[in-house]
């Protein structure tokens, strides 16, 4: 069978009135963009409760429903055949060609679920499936109905076209991006910061990123790491502005004048407190990270309120109640667990203390901070002035070194 379209459904619990338009705009824009890799010749069409797209002649099936798959908000994928006259003579005929060109003579067992979008249709929902059904019954010998637990559902969809489809590819679900507002996600080399840019992105949230990164003591090799996961989330994220902050001379300046078993914890709230600042620049409404409560000494409930306590904005933490092999299932998933395994350092894992503070006390750090004040506010400035933003899209990446550069 060579389908020329295809029906996509999206979860519609709790997006209803306006909601439903920014939802939906956001849903086409993803879908229009991610084909436009492919070809330009796919066209989206609104139809109530789902998307309905055609495609161009020739084009590529496998890698038209391999893009589908990653965009968030699409809930199933089914190819379909479209029927121009949808009076019930040629509607039951052309279902039976659909039957035969994909079932031939096996044997199956089936029921027909009619839905009707189009109240004035003569025939209600009830009524094409029994007569259908019998239509296809003696039509077809290999044939049997199971209304309870049939092999195959054949689905008819009357609208201005009929449709009729029986093979429902499950996409991604969630909520398209561009439809929640837009974080920044505060994206290291590891594991689990690239898998909660994935997760918040869907639930709709558009993502920026950045990332401390420490010369000498890290090298290029891991810079580039993390715009190799950029790009790899970008294919379900959409392009991703990588914010590249020059973080040696705060951190020197944390180990020079501040406890080394306090060093992670201040060298974090410093991290939050310039992501904040470039979350603001860019309209984001949110901070994320890859924390996940007890999974290092900077994590504990106790440091983690520490941490929090500098941010002006909420700090989203999708991977909060993960276990670390969840994670790692996703990120196998997602294809970015080979990437982040690779062996190059990270900025807070260079002069960390043997034995990290487990349970800091917020006005001790606060105390210990004030070493800092007289040259730490010029340290910050300049790690602003220096960002280099990166535009990261899953086919490209470019640097123009100017900030927000589109
Ligand atoms: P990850 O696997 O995401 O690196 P982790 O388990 O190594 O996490 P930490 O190193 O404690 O944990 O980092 C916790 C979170 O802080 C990370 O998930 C990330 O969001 C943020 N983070 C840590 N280091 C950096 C960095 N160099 N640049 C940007 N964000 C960072
Ligand atoms: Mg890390």
């Amino acid at each position: 069978m060579i389908y020329r379209a295809f029906l996509i459904k999206y979860s519609e619990i709790g997006i209803k009135g306006k909601n439903r338009y920014v939802f939906e705009d956001a849903l086409c824009a993803r879908i229009n963009e991610n084909l436009s890799r492919i070809s330009d010749g796919f066209v989206t069409v609104r139809e109530q409760g789902r998307i309905f797209l055609s495609c161009p002649e020739d084009y590529d099936y496998d890698r038209t429903v391999r893009e589908l798959k990653k965009i968030f908000g699409v809930w199933a994928i089914c190819p379909v055949k479209v029927i121009p006259d949808n009076s019930f003579e040629s509607l039951t005929q052309a279902t039976g060609d659909y039957v035969e060109e994909v079932y031939g003579d096996k044997e199956i067992t089936f029921k027909v679920e009619a839905r009707r979008a189009d109240k004035r249709y003569p025939i209600e929902s009830p009524k094409i499936c029994a007569d259908m059904g019998d239509y296809l019954l003696r039509r077809f010998k290999n044939l049997k109905v199971d209304v309870r637990d049939p092999q195959v559902r054949i689905h008819v969809e009357v609208r201005n076209n009929a449709y009729v489809y029986s093979e429902i590819i499950r996409g991604p679900g969630g909520m398209p991006v561009g439809a929640n507002g837009r974080a920044m996600l505060l994206l290291s080399g590891g594991i689990d910061s690239p898998v909660a840019g994935y997760m918040i992105a869907k639930r709709g949230v558009t993502v920026d990123a950045v990332y401390f990164h420490a010369p000498p003591y890290t090298s290029e090799q891991a810079l580039q790491k993390v715009i190799d996961l950029a790009q790899i989330i970008s294919a379900y994220t959409g392009p991703i502005r990588l914010h590249v902050v020059n973080f040696t001379d705060i951190q020197l300046d944390i180990i020079e004048k501040c406890p080394r078993d306090e060093l992670t914890i201040i060298m974090r709230r410093y991290m939050m407190r310039l992501a904040e600042h470039f979350a603001r620049e860019c309209g984001s409404l949110g901070l994320v990270t890859g924390e996940s409560i007890g999974q290092v000494a900077s994590q504990t409930m106790q440091s983690l309120a520490v941490t929090n306590a500098v941010c002006g904005m909420p700090v989203y933490r999708p991977l909060i109640a993960f276990d670390k092999q969840d994670i790692i299932d996703i990120s196998e998933k997602i294809g970015t667990y080979e990437t982040s395994i690779e062996p190059y350092e990270d900025c807070c894992t260079i002069f960390v203390a043997k034995h990290p503070v487990t349970k800091p006390l917020l006005h001790v750090i606060e105390k210990s901070e004030k070493k800092l004040e007289g040259s730490v506010e010029e340290l910050v400035e300049k790690a602003i002035k220096t960002v280099r933003i990166i535009n990261v899209t899953s086919s490209r990446i470019y640097d123009k070194g100017t900030p927000y550069a589109e």
